[in-house]
């Protein structure tokens, strides 16, 4: 069971709750999976209320050097699955936040029904995916993407990418190694229905 403070309502700063130091002590003993739910819950709540500064078609514009250093976070990490989050604004990716695949054992994989092996899927830890978006608020930045990398398949979404695509309002970003040269492509997966959209390389 998640306690939130008595004296602050659930409104609109939830966001506060969720970052605040009193929250977040708290949440260990409910336990990873709780945790990973709550913050698939807020944060698709905050981005749904900016989905006016998000233009259909849009490319999403992306340094060549975050683009770098995906390629080796994905290559760092194979035959293992990485993942991260990109911020920035108005679709211009400006940070890259590197954040670990959880353990076989964790039982947030467990309850997602992914496979426990982690050259097949990625589960975010959940505390690092909170410090993550601890800092782009102080830098004023918003979620753009999430990114992960398919080590042995193509760069396009597996059915549990689809099942498990709780942002609506975020690109999905897959680095694929099945090939001698590493391919990126990005995505929206909405209600399930996947749509495919353009990556800008900014030098
Ligand atoms: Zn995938």
């Amino acid at each position: 069971m998640v306690k939130v403070p008595r004296d602050r309502k659930m409104s609109n700063s939830l966001f506060d709750i969720l970052l605040s130091f009193q929250y977040y002590q708290e949440v260990p003993t409910a336990g990873p999976s709780v945790l990973t739910k709550i913050i698939h819950i807020f944060t698709n709540k905050l981005h749904r209320s900016r989905i006016g500064e998000t233009k259909e078609g849009v490319m999403l514009q992306i340094s060549k050097n975050i683009i770098d250093e995906m390629i080796t976070h994905a290559q760092a990490e194979a035959p293992n699955e990485c993942c991260g989050l990109l911020s920035g604004k108005e679709n211009v990716v400006s940070e890259i936040y590197k954040i670990g695949n959880l353990q076989s054992d964790d039982p947030a994989v467990a309850d997602l029904k992914v496979p426990p092996d982690r050259r097949f899927r990625y589960v975010m830890d959940p505390k690092e995916q909170l410090r993550a978006f601890k800092t782009m608020r102080t830098s004023g930045t918003e979620l753009l993407a999430i990114y992960h990398s398919h080590p042995h398949s193509p760069a396009y979404p597996s059915a549990t990418d689809v099942r498990l695509a709780f942002y609506s309002d975020t690109y999905y970003l897959i680095i694929s190694l099945e090939k001698e040269k590493p391919e990126i492509r990005t995505f929206r997966i909405i209600d399930q229905k996947i749509t495919e959209a353009t990556i800008s390389v900014l030098p």
